[in-house]
């Protein structure tokens, strides 16, 4: 019955464990080990603490996943009933010898990106690699964690919303840039990315004039002047999900330069957005954006991917990059993020989180496109 699909979070708990042990089956994986990381709170509502004390799922493909927990953090979990059993393990316990014993004898395992290498050391003393095929866990979960549910759409819909609201104070300046530093101006990023419901700040990078020609510069001691590019590329997690997000402004009128090149970066941007539509390769949203740059002569000026997979991660599956030819599916979630970097004076980006729908590309972010002129 339709009505069912209203969920409740175990149910979608069984959901995605169901369609784990079906991938499991095609690819082959006996036993899934999964830890600290975003798969963990993927599969059962769990955020494990990353410290040196053993938190795993172990998913045996035919049996009953068991969540193996230390038993001073087990009063957080939240049992989720028929997804797994909760086994707490006690100080003296070896807990990697109470997986090895859930699990079996695996042909194959699939193990977390982000599981600690020292529980991976101590599984091979269990499970030879001689006699035990390892195989990285992307394998069962990218499938499933790329697709994103209605209320996964839905919540990046919302973290998107949050950080349009802090661009937009931003282009109306209602957030001092002059005279601040870029490091002060970022900690009030931060601070709003809260405000606007955030639980957690992600990253705020702030750089004015030629440190905006440095994609990755994150926020100094230096001081915003008149009559420069400010680049603002910010996010957070709010509910489990991502926000991410890149506008410029530019402190007075722009030289013909800068607006000319802004301009050739709104376009490309834009058709690479109208790109992102189901069954596209997501190398095609790339190279859209990149022949709009190239064209205009500034090719050598866009030096990384237009964008990358986000949801539980900042940066995820899929990448739009030359090379990925996986096409498009409705639920797969991106950014598009060209930029233009003349090292030395200036830099560019523009950045939105698209979904690809069966009704098109859908744009999380609607804040003004422009290098809005402010004087703030
Ligand atoms: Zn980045
Ligand atoms: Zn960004
Ligand atoms: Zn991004």
């Amino acid at each position: 019955m339709d009505l069912m699909k209203a969920t409740s979070p175990t149910a979608t708990y069984l959901d995605r464990l169901d369609r784990a042990r079906r991938r499991m089956y095609e690819a082959g994986v006996d036993v899934l080990l999964v830890s600290v990381g975003r798969d963990l709170p993927y599969l059962t509502g769990y955020e494990a603490m990353p410290l040196e004390r053993l938190t795993m799922l172990v998913v045996p493909r035919d049996g009953d996943a068991t969540l193996v927990v230390p038993r001073l953090e087990a009063p957080r979990v939240v049992e989720q009933p028929g997804v797994f059993n909760l086994l707490p393990w006690n100080e003296i316990e070896d807990p990697i010898a109470i997986v090895a014993a859930l699990a079996g004898r695996p042909a194959t395992v699939a193990v977390g990106d982000t599981m600690w290498a020292r529980f991976l050391v101590d599984l091979l003393g269990h499970w030879p690699s001689s006699s035990t095929r390892y195989v990285r866990s992307i394998e069962v979960m990218n499938v499933l964690r790329m697709r994103k549910d209605a209320d996964e759409i839905a919540a990046l819909a919302a973290a998107g919303a949050a950080v349009d609201r802090i661009a937009a104070e931003l282009q109306a300046g209602r957030i001092g840039l002059v005279g601040r530093t870029e490091a002060d101006i970022s900690a009030e990023l931060g601070a709003r990315i809260i405000a606007e419901g955030h639980q957690r700040v992600n990253f705020a990078i702030v750089a004015a004039g030629e440190n905006a020609a440095s994609p990755h510069h994150h926020a100094s001691q230096r001081v915003v002047n008149e009559g420069e590019i400010v680049l603002c590329d910010f996010g957070g997690t709010m509910n489990g999900y991502c926000s991410d997000i890149t506008r410029c402004v530019f402190l007075g009128d722009p030289p013909a330069e800068v607006a000319e090149a802004y301009a050739v970066l709104r376009e490309a941007q834009s058709a690479a957005v109208l790109a992102g539509t189901v069954g596209t390769p997501c190398e095609e949203v790339d190279r859209v954006a990149r022949r709009i740059i190239a064209a205009a002569g500034y090719g050598e000026l866009f030096m990384h991917r237009t964008g990358h997979g986000i949801g539980m991660e900042e940066h995820e599956d899929p990448y739009m990059v030359e090379g990925n030819g996986l096409p498009l599916e409705p639920g797969h979630a991106f950014s598009v993020e060209p930029g233009i970097y003349l090292p030395g004076r200036w830099g560019m980006r523009l950045e939105d989180i698209v979904v690809a729908t069966d009704g098109g590309p859908l744009a999380v972010n609607d804040a003004n496109h422009a290098l809005v002129s402010v004087d703030a």
